[in-house]
């Protein structure tokens, strides 16, 4: 099976992933790996894109494209991926079909984890930190005994910048804009797969099951 995993920051994807990697044997490639692997292996690609990576850069799409290449032409690819982080945009998406076409494959379906916006906000600003532990809570799914409180050391809690609600709706609107026209080109290739992430960690997961055992 060859496969894509989509969703928004707070969508649970790392969750999901990791679950199909359990239960299917796939290698779940994620950009972040993958470029980390490269860059440590010293390939001429990972050279490359770490010089950019270095420099603060975008890693342009060649060279992206080309590390995706030679990472599911590995062995413990052959009998299919988890792709996460990968295809970003609508070009990176028409190279992976061309260069999956080279291998002779194509994708099998791009599973879309879709949560409400309101709900990943509610996910995503909810955490807080103990400022002397490090232990993290979250108002809503992991609430401290006594709010603004660690249970572990009567720490004062506090909230990430990141976590502020203006930072995480900016975040998540950038990311639902790179995300739409790859949605629709799926759709239309008829092989968007969406999933509703409202749900629960184990009904997201037996929908993701019933979508996969139509494939083989
Ligand atoms: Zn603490």
């Amino acid at each position: 099976m060859n496969l894509i995993l989509m969703g928004l920051p707070g969508a649970g994807k790392g969750t999901q992933a990791e679950r199909i990697v359990q239960e299917y044997g796939l290698p779940h490639i994620s950009t972040g790996d993958m470029f980390r692997a490269a860059i440590k292996e010293g390939t001429e690609l990972g050279n490359e894109a770490g010089s950019y990576m270095d420099a603060g850069q975008l890693v342009p799409d060649e060279v992206t494209v080309g590390i995706v290449r030679e990472r599911l032409a590995k062995d413990d690819c052959q009998k299919g991926f988890l792709l996460d982080g990968f295809p970003r945009t609508v070009s990176q998406a028409e190279s992976l079909d061309r260069l999956l076409a080279n291998l002779d494959r194509r994708l099998d379906a791009v599973l879309h984890i879709n949560v409400d916006k309101n709900q990943l906000m509610e996910r995503l600003t909810g955490r807080r930190i103990c400022r002397q532990c490090g232990a993290t809570y979250h108002v809503t799914f992991n609430p401290p005994q006594e709010a603004g409180v660690c249970d572990k050391c009567n720490g004062e809690l506090y909230q990430r910048d990141d976590d502020q609600e203006e930072t995480v709706k900016s975040r998540l609107d950038v990311n639902i804009e790179q995300q739409e026209p790859l949605l629709n080109l799926y759709e239309e290739k008829g092989i968007l797969k969406t999933i509703d992430g409202n749900q629960d960690i184990n009904d997201v997961f037996a929908s993701v099951e019933s979508i996969l055992g139509g494939i083989k």
